[in-house]
């Protein structure tokens, strides 16, 4: 494999019925950095059917090219048709970089395609970076228990790809006005020769799609002492109109659903407010909500590691500062 017959850096646009994936957009921003760094163009690969006019929304936020496969097979994700398509992308385009949501679908496509193209993927990757002389994509992510982050390179093997975590990166405003190329490649698929078929497609309802797009999340955390003490999270929530979080040891300990566990093996969150109350700020913590708008933090130890992210903090008895807040708030709203 001569590795320098690799160029340009490369998205997997993700769409769902005919909308792109959030996590796709924040990618086409990172990626525009790492391209810029490589000196190379952006590229974005969209595969569906009938998803062509998603091409220049692509180009809009940052892609300098976008290689489209349309086919009615390629209609619902499937491992095995989308895989074909970044395939033959992938081998006739050569790109050093292949950037993917870490989605549920995203996964897939990325460890199916590593395995077939015998290259390394880093998955749940958090930070990304390029090292200009020797061309490595720098993929850091959480490792030994989240108490390292470990930066993971792919040496000898292309394309160099990774998985990066929802929420992480940040899109660029679109341009509706920027300029690209808009590539188009056939691909011979039979749906009769297909080994899977959508039968239906269930949404996913549950609370935890509701705390990843909450504009405002109230967290409470073990400093709240027992579940009785927990209800005026709820009820501070409840007030403003907000969404309820958890660190992992409230998760534990059965005051709240998994689902709204905040953190490295929970959810990542970007509301606007963010109360951390009787939070820690262990970092297993922090990488799931450090990119909030303004971060608000009460806790009774003043050295308490989540004041470092907070944007304002509050030091005191949670259970003295909480019922006060909500008396304000209500009055705010009579
Ligand atoms: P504690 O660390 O016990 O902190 C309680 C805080 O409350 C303290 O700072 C204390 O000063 C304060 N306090 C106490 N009483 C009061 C009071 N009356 N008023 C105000 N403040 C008070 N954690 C997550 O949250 N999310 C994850 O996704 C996650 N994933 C992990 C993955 C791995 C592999 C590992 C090893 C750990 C993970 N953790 C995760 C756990 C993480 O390391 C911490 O243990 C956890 O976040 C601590 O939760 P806490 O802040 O609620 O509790």
């Amino acid at each position: 494999m001569n590795l320098d017959d690799y160029r340009g850096v490369w998205v997997f646009i993700e769409q769902n019925d005919g909308k792109i994936e959030d996590v796709s957009l924040e990618l086409l921003g990172a990626g525009r950095k790492l391209a810029d760094k490589l000196e190379v163009p952006l590229g974005g690969f969209l595969l569906g059917n009938q998803i062509r006019p998603l091409a220049n929304q692509v180009i809009s936020y940052g892609a300098d090219e976008v290689y489209v496969i349309d086919h009615p097979v390629l209609k619902d994700y499937r491992t095995e048709s989308y895989m074909s398509g970044v395939m033959l992308l992938a081998q006739k385009y050569m790109p050093e970089i292949i950037l993917y949501g870490a989605t549920p679908n995203g996964k897939d496509l990325a460890s199916a395609v590593a395995t077939d193209l015998v290259t390394g993927l880093t998955a749940d990757t958090t930070m990304l970076d390029v090292d200009v002389d020797n061309r490595l994509l720098e993929a850091s992510r959480p490792a030994f228990g989240g108490n390292i982050m470990a930066t993971i390179l792919c040496k000898k093997h292309r394309p160099q790809m990774a998985t990066v975590r929802p929420k992480v990166m940040k899109a660029l405003e679109p341009d509706a006005g920027r300029q690209g190329k808009i590539i188009e490649e056939k691909i011979a698929l039979n749906e009769a020769e297909m080994r899977t078929k959508v039968l239906q497609i269930v949404n996913d309802v549950t609370k935890k799609a509701k705390l990843a797009d909450a504009h405002v999340i109230v967290c409470g955390g073990k400093g709240l002492g027992d579940l009785q003490n927990f209800q005026l999270i709820h009820e501070l929530a409840e007030t403003i109109g907000a969404s309820v979080g958890g660190t992992r040891d409230v998760v534990e300990a059965g005051w709240l659903p998994h689902e709204q566990q905040v953190g490295q093996t929970g959810e990542t969150v970007t509301p606007k407010i963010y109360f951390a109350i009787g939070v820690s700020g262990a970092i297993q913590h922090v990488v799931g909500m450090k990119n909030s708008e303004f971060i608000i933090a009460i806790n009774k130890d003043p050295n308490a590691p989540i004041f470092d992210v907070a944007t304002y903090g509050i030091v005191g008895d949670a259970m003295e500062i909480i019922p006060k807040l909500i008396e304000q708030f209500k009055k705010l709203k009579a």
